[in-house]
């Protein structure tokens, strides 16, 4: 495996040697589950060409605990396993897994301590997505699909250094007052936030597909947002009664 040895802002904490959430057998299967999940929705980041080389992340609460499951640091796509997975507390230090977390796991961790309904965070650098928070601009909600899943627009948060929690502090805070699940850092990405790891992995796709075509859509002329009654309207339909029930 061509993991990188831990290095940069988030050296490596010592694995707690018996987090009490570890303890319990249902526990113990709940983070092999979350582990093997994680890993797999890697793959989707990859497939949907939503990352280039390590970049970009995937993290999801276990279920029943306070422990979270987020990717190594540094290590190739093709490389990750549920194995290779790292398991963290919710101040995002390492109670197990041989390799450091990502980079961003402290701001994972606030993510979950600050927003108790999300039980998975998604991080990329998707290409038009991050040219929208290049110019600091919010993708205006102008399309069906956008009102769908983001019940407005997709709303740009401050510029944050990378490495604490600051970039956690700043999606909390740019998320609350909308119903996007995601969120475009100033000069950064684009996290995402789901009740599940999978909705959140769902969301980085839609984002960086709104992003795609309302950028295709400018370059020949002005685009409109749509009322915001029709936004509601859509955005109801979709989130209770689009799918199988
Ligand atoms: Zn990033």
């Amino acid at each position: 495996m061509s993991a990188v040895p831990a290095a940069g802002p988030h050296p490596a904490h010592p694995p707690h040697p018996a987090h009490p959430a570890m303890r319990a057998g249902s526990a113990t299967d709940a983070v092999d589950r979350t582990r093997r999940t994680v890993a797999d929705l890697h793959a989707e980041l990859v497939r949907n060409g939503l990352v280039a080389w390590t970049s970009g992340n995937v993290s999801a609460r276990v279920p029943g605990t306070d422990l979270l499951v987020i990717k190594p640091s540094g290590v190739a796509y093709a490389d990750l396993t549920a194995e290779t997975m790292v398991v963290c507390d919710l101040t995002g230090a390492r109670v197990s897994g041989e390799l450091s977390p990502s980079s961003d796991t402290a701001s994972h961790a606030y993510i979950y301590r600050h927003m108790p309904q999300v039980g998975g965070v998604v991080h990329t650098h998707s290409r038009y997505a991050t040219a929208w928070a290049a110019r600091g601009e919010p993708i205006p909600c102008v399309l069906t699909a956008m009102a769908d899943e983001f019940g407005g627009e997709i709303p740009v948060g401050p510029f944050a250094p990378i490495g604490g929690e600051e970039i956690g502090h700043a999606v909390v805070a740019t998320l609350s007052g909308h119903r996007s699940p995601a969120v475009l850092l100033r000069s950064h990405g684009v996290f995402t936030v789901g009740a599940t790891a999978r909705d959140a992995v769902k969301a980085a796709v839609m984002c960086e597909d709104a992003a795609c075509t309302v950028h295709l859509a400018s370059i020949g002329g002005q685009v409109t947002p749509l009322p915001p009654d029709q936004i509601d309207a859509l955005y109801r339909r979709y989130q209770n009664e689009y799918g199988q029930r």
